[in-house]
């Protein structure tokens, strides 16, 4: 299977697992936050429109994540290697959306994985939860600290936590999840391409299970 969707709620593991499973096969790893981000670290137009949702935790317009999702597929890579879509859709809307881009491309969704972990776990992780400004390298202060606190193990750049894994904005994440995405669930489950795998085990563990329900 190489053309799927990632979806959870924020702290369930959606990057880590999505940078390691392209990483194993090849797939392209489309990751709408992390554009979003580039876009705004940049400045462009994308990036203002989005900053004020972003940093407050709320979702980004349906059509304009949309757009930018639509344009990553259109990309040769996605096509003849696959792709993995880790954050989007977040919507039910944003999954019709969807369903027409990867139609118009002659695409076919093989499988939409949900990982699940309890809450109190999803807050300590995203709390816990540190970037490298200069090379984007994700580091979790509770399962694999930087060997210099502050400092990326990678590139020697600085770590900083984003403003939206802040306890607050972390909350209100959560609370957008329920209310905006977790009705996902029942409409890929609807549609027969839903696996669940349960994220509250070691990376190891989830990764195995992972492949495991994706028969790779
Ligand atoms: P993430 O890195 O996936 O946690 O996304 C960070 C933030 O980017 C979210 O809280 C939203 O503000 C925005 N974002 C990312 N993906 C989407 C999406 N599919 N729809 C709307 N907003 C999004």
């Amino acid at each position: 299977m190489n053309k799927l969707v990632f979806l959870g709620p924020p702290g369930a593991g959606k990057g880590t697992f999505a940078e390691m499973l392209a990483g194993e096969f090849g797939l392209r790893h489309i990751s709408t936050g992390d554009i979003l981000r580039a876009e705004m670290k940049a400045g462009t137009p994308l990036g203002e429109v989005a900053r004020e949702s972003v940093v407050a935790g709320r979702l980004v317009a349906d059509d304009v994540v949309a757009a930018i999702v639509a344009n990553q597929l259109q990309n040769p890579e996605a096509k003849q290697r696959g792709f993995i879509l880790d954050g989007f859709p977040r919507t039910v809307k944003q999954a019709e959306l969807l369903a027409g881009s990867l139609a118009a491309g002659g695409l076919l969704l093989e499988a939409a994985v949900l990982f699940e972990a309890d809450r109190e776990l999803l807050l300590r992780r995203l709390t816990a939860r540190r970037l490298c400004r200069a090379c984007g390298k994700l580091f979790n202060l509770l399962y694999g600290p930087p060997r210099q606190e502050g400092v990326c193990d990678a590139c020697g750049g600085d770590l900083y936590q984003r403003a939206d894994d802040s306890l607050a904005t972390a909350t209100e994440r959560l609370a957008v999840y329920d209310r905006e995405t977790a009705p996902l669930i029942g409409h890929y489950e609807s549609r027969h391409l839903l696996r669940r795998v349960d994220s509250g085990h070691s990376k190891a563990a989830v990764f195995a299970a992972l492949r495991q329900e994706l028969e790779l």
